[in-house]
């Protein structure tokens, strides 16, 4: 059965023009020049041509959508290209929903397609490798750049414009691309499938910074904004100045959840301080949220709210239950 090339723009799609890069190439060009490896059939479909920086939350629930109905098709697995910048939250919403052994993989580029030496070629024909691997199948919705497959959970864009653009602080890789070998490192451990209706709006939550000094300002911002839910990208290992410990308190009081991630790129949250520190917004009912990043807690969030509006919170620790399990790596391979 082929693997479906679903386009979505980014940089892997992007030329030079006068006002900046646009992301104006088709997936049959983006196939093209990757070439299709040896042994694959490869089906292509445009959806968007953007920058990932300009999708909306709609227009993810839209590329998530459009992945289920290609693998409702008979496909071995579905690659999507996509821009580097929000790639972490639309890999993690795909795979929130994900319930296929057949993997989805995203992948994108640093450079531009019309870049003398593009990195897109070699991401895309190894995401397609990937997407045919069964080493791939069971892991869920996988993010494959520079050699590498990241599981959805943890991954992060960590290099603006090298090409090694993405990591997954404190877990790693679970796949190795090299030419056609598609080397298992280690197994996903994955949260249960959550029943998300794609086609109603998720509620809004939203990111508050925390920095030497931070009030609480932004926090009664987002609540006036009509956030449902609040993410706090909090000092260290989760820790707010008191100002803001103060409002959080407030705000889980009067019903609001609040999880709790961290401003530093790896590694979890833990209730060790008072005085404004994680243990003053456990004790007042914020949920920690492990080592998930602000932005993929977001997605979490808003989709457990979706899912139970009334009692979101049980969703969100399942789902962390099953991520801060290590995922195991596999015997005798370094990863
Ligand atoms: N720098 C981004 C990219 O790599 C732009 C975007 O996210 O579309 O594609």
């Amino acid at each position: 059965m082929p693997i479906h090339l679903l386009a979505t723009g980014g940089t892997i799609a992007s030329r030079r023009g006068p006002g900046g890069l646009a992301s104006v190439t088709p997936a049959a060009d983006l196939l093209a020049a990757a070439g299709t490896p040896d042994g694959l059939v490869v089906t292509t479909s445009d959806l968007t041509t953007v920058g990932s920086f300009a999708l909306t939350t709609a227009d993810l629930r839209g590329l998530v959508t459009e992945v289920r109905r290609r693998l409702a098709a008979d496909v071995d697995g579905v690659v999507v290209t996509h821009g580097t910048d929000t790639m972490e939250e639309s890999v993690f919403l795909a795979d929130l929903v994900h319930d296929d052994l057949r993997p989805v993989v995203l992948t994108g580029a640093q450079r531009p397609f019309d870049d003398p030496a593009p990195d897109g070629p070699r991401n895309l024909a190894d995401a397609l490798r990937v997407a045919a691997a069964p080493a791939a199948r069971g892991c869920g919705a996988l993010l494959c750049f520079d050699g590498l497959a990241f599981a959805a959970r943890g991954v992060r864009k960590v290099e603006t414009l090298r090409s090694g653009a993405f990591a997954a602080p404190g877990r790693g890789p679970v796949l190795r691309v090299d030419g056609d070998a598609v080397t298992p490192l280690a197994r996903p451990v994955r949260g249960p499938a959550l029943p998300l209706d794609l086609d109603a709006d998720l509620p809004r939550v939203d990111v508050v910074p925390l920095y030497l000094g931070a009030d609480d300002a932004l926090l009664r911002a987002a609540v006036a904004a009509g956030a449902a839910g609040i993410v706090l990208q909090a000092f260290g290992a989760g820790n707010v100045t008191p100002a803001v410990a103060a409002a959080v308190a407030e705000l889980v009081a009067g019903g609001t959840p609040v999880l709790v991630c961290s401003r530093v790129p790896s590694g979890a949250v833990a209730p060790l301080y008072t005085g404004g520190g994680g243990a003053d917004l456990a004790r007042d009912g914020a949920v920690l949220a492990g080592d998930l990043s602000p932005w993929q807690a977001r997605l979490l969030l808003a989709a457990a709210l979706a899912v139970a509006p009334h009692d979101p919170l049980p969703v969100v620790r399942d789902h962390l239950a099953a991520g801060t399990r290590t995922s195991d790596r596999v015997d005798g391979v370094q990863g």
